[in-house]
């Protein structure tokens, strides 16, 4: 089979406004389709995302090198072009917009080569389980009024039997977070499980005041209390408080990770399946964070994070934000609070015509 050609639509999809001008200073998503043709008439889906920014660029990247450098080849050596696509591309980037573009393509050669052997993607990945329990974040974002925040924790967990939910911390103010915690503590009951995230932007100093002062609230992790770019930093809060940290839905590729998992510096590892650079570079982490008895807990990108989540012996949760559910032809299934693996061939990433019509950017 031969790759002969490679097609890409640039999306804006709206965000809810609690989030905008707090973690996100763009209005929408941006969300690169990517459609991978074949001469065996099999066609791979895949996309791509940004919080709002390089979107033009990725796409860009796609239609002109990387469909240079991968017309004519065997889409099914999926790893095999994983690796050499990243090395190729090295001078436009070991991250960002060229890691992004890689995803998407990654993505579509999965999709094709799930579709070539007739068998669900979690079965060419080799399977540990058949659904995974899921967490929510889609109560905890720091706009919205607290009433509202409890009143959609308390149906996500009741409702939808989520495990728990995730807030966003470390801005209002350390009793108010203190306050809003207590709130859904009670509403929510001491079984379910809560979560806090700070988004990158603590000090080691606030990030211990902040994890001594919240851990009486039974907190599951705290996310990314401090830059990335402090790897040791997260060993010191670490030794100070009790709460166990996660952090990596901003890691791009195996080699961001490298002193977090080699120095076990927090207990999770959040790599999200598209910053990281595709199912393929993926995999490769999370089996780099098993051998590390490191957990891990993908960010966001639930319809893909809920098949290579089976797919590992150390997975933990998926993160319920279902934005762009609706947006699929055949979205996965989510049930109870559990997502489930597909259990046809392919990835089933191909947005509805719908879709498209209402937010290509042209
Ligand atoms: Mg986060």
């Amino acid at each position: 089979m031969k790759i002969t050609n490679i097609r890409t639509k640039l999306l804006h999809t709206p965000v809810e406004t609690a989030l905008i001008n707090q973690t996100k200073s763009r209005a929408y998503m941006e969300i690169v389709l990517v459609k991978v043709e074949t001469d065996e008439g099999i066609t791979g889906y895949g996309y791509t995302y940004t919080d709002g920014f390089g979107g033009h660029a990725i796409k860009t990247l796609i239609d002109t090198d990387i469909c240079t450098l991968l017309i004519g080849k065997d889409p099914t050596d999926v790893r095999a072009i994983s690796a050499f696509l990243l090395w190729e591309l090295r001078q436009a980037g070991f991250a960002g917009v060229t890691v992004l573009g890689a995803a998407g393509i990654d993505l579509a050669l999965w999709d094709i080569y799930s579709q070539a052997v007739g068998r669900p993607v979690c079965e060419i990945l080799g399977k540990y389980r058949d659904r995974v329990p899921m967490y929510a974040s889609v109560a905890g974002w720091i706009g919205l009024p607290v009433e509202e925040m409890v009143e959609r924790a308390r149906q996500l967990v009741a409702d939808k039997k989520m495990l728990g939910v995730k807030i966003q911390v470390g801005r209002a103010g350390l009793e108010t977070d203190a306050m809003r915690l207590e709130k859904l503590r009670l509403a929510l009951g001491q079984d379910a499980k809560l979560f806090i995230d700070a988004n990158t932007i603590l000090d080691v100093p606030t990030a211990i005041r902040l994890g001594k002062r919240l851990q009486e609230y039974d907190v599951f992790w705290l996310e990314e209390p401090i830059s990335l770019r402090d790897p040791q930093g997260h060993r010191i809060i670490a030794e100070q408080i009790d709460i166990p940290l996660a952090t990596g839905e901003n890691f791009f590729g195996i080699h961001d990770c490298d002193e977090y998992i080699r120095d076990r510096l927090v207990r999770y590892i959040q790599a999200d399946v598209i910053r990281v650079g595709g199912i393929t570079e993926w995999m490769r982490v999370a089996g780099y964070c098993d051998a590390q008895g490191i957990r891990v807990s993908p960010h966001f990108v639930m319809e893909v994070t809920a098949q290579v989540q089976c797919c590992v012996p150390n997975a933990l949760f998926v993160e319920y934000i279902p934005w762009f559910q609706q947006f699929f032809e055949d979205p996965i299934r989510t049930e109870d609070g559990f997502a489930y693996a597909r259990t046809k061939p392919g990835l089933g990433l191909k947005f509805t015509q719908s879709a498209i019509d209402r937010f290509e950017v042209q």
